[in-house]
């Protein structure tokens, strides 16, 4: 199926490579500028820190080696996305970062961090402690003062001074990345994007690791030059989870091949990654913070503690918003935060009446043929019970 001109085909293999190999990308990104490149482990610092001191974020992915190395250093019960961080760090695979920033939003993110401490002991790790609780009165001003502290210790980290109009200027340039991508993802949602579910996920990936503007300037090329096609009559699903990691694209691939098309998520690695921006106006740390303190409105978070905003709601309201028929809910096994929210979400759905299947997922991969098989049956599902469409 066509998706573009030739252009966009061009941008999205490019963006496609720099998701599959992000080390690769950095690599060669310190080699033509001579810049430092910073590890940012999900899912709370902010980028814009890191390029207004010149250095390049790029944020750990999950690679797809099989553990080895790593496989004594984290207990079994902890995620897979961790366990494969430490092993990344067991084997020097994370060697290309010439430090790492965290701020810490779970109990098992903070054991990845001691393990990559241990394993690159001639890195700086920068690990700063936002607070989890949002709407308590001194949140705020918590937050603003780490906020600052992530600042200063960038400026360190870089070695230059990381001045409010460095940081007003990645800002802007971070919003623009953001505007795109909710763009690109607008048209998927009105489900006539000639785009993958893969495909948008390497656009999401690749934008976690590359300099920002080169990342806009492929956006653009993509987007310029989409084709726009007629809706189908394929089922129209929400993903919903996979918190800090992107699911492989062939679950995600193997979940489209039975015959459904993925019109809206909340995932870490899509709207959640850009569901928010940054204020352009004003003090740039007082931005940032209120960003992070804000952001759990658009995309509600089950690693932080709100009494606003209830996940379930915004679940069911985006799955209203897009005509999506079923959700999939992707958990990464042992993901203790998700786990503890799940069956609020499954109340919700289920009250609500909107078809759900629960997919646990992990680094080893699932069995396609299994994947397709629960898929299917909840693909059926909707189509016995969706209103028969009467011409006249
Ligand atoms: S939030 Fe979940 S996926 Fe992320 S590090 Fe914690 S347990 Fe792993």
């Amino acid at each position: 199926m066509p998706v573009g001109t030739g252009s966009t085909v061009g941008a999205l293999d490019a963006l496609a490579d720099v998701a599959a190999r992000p080390e690769a990308y950095a690599a060669q990104w310190k080699a033509r500028t001579g810049g430092r490149v910073v590890g940012i482990l999900p899912m709370n610092f902010p980028r814009e820190i890191a390029h207004a001191a010149g250095v390049l974020p790029v944020l750990l992915q999950e690679s797809r080696e099989p553990d080895t190395m790593g496989r004594h250093l984290l207990a079994e019960f902890y995620c897979g996305f961790t366990r494969n961080l430490a092993d990344s760090a067991a084997k020097g695979a994370l060697d290309y970062c010439d430090g790492f920033f965290v701020a810490d939003h779970c109990t098992q993110l903070l054991g990845a961090v001691d393990v990559v401490r241990a394993e690159a002991p001639g890195s700086p790790v920068f690990l700063g402690q936002l607070p989890p609780s949002l709407t308590d009165e001194w949140a705020r001003g918590e937050a603003r003062l780490m906020m600052r502290t992530f600042v200063d210790e960038m400026a360190r980290f870089a070695g230059v001074p990381v001045g409010d109009a460095a940081l007003s200027r990645s800002i802007a340039l971070s919003n623009d990345n953001r505007t795109l991508l909710r763009e690109l993802f607008a048209a998927r949602r009105a489900g006539n994007a000639a785009l993958s579910s893969p495909q948008l996920q390497a656009v999401v990936k690749s934008g976690m690791v590359m300099d920002l503007a080169e990342h806009t300037e492929l956006l653009r090329q993509v987007i310029q030059g989409l084709a726009d096609l007629p809706r189908d009559n394929r089922v129209r699903l929400h993903l919903s989870g996979h918190l800090c990691h992107a699911p492989r694209p062939e679950l995600l691939a193997a979940i489209e091949e039975c015959g459904a098309i993925v019109v809206d998520d909340d995932l870490f690695t899509g709207t959640r990654w850009f569901s928010t921006d940054v204020a352009e106006d004003g003090d740039p740390v007082e931005a940032l913070a209120c960003w992070y303190l804000e952001r759990d409105r658009a995309a509600p978070c089950p690693t932080r503690v709100k009494h606003e905003t209830d996940w379930e709601d915004t679940l069911v309201e985006a799955v209203e918003a897009s005509g999506a028929e079923g959700v999939i809910v992707l958990m990464v096994r042992f993901c203790e935060p998700h786990m503890l929210y799940y069956p609020e979400l499954r109340k919700r759905l289920n009250e609500r009446g909107i078809p759900h299947l629960l997919l646990e997922t992990e680094h080893e991969g699932l069995p396609v043929e299994t994947v397709q098989t629960r898929v299917e049956a909840l693909l059926e599902r909707i189509r016995r019970t969706a209103p028969v469409e009467v011409s006249r």
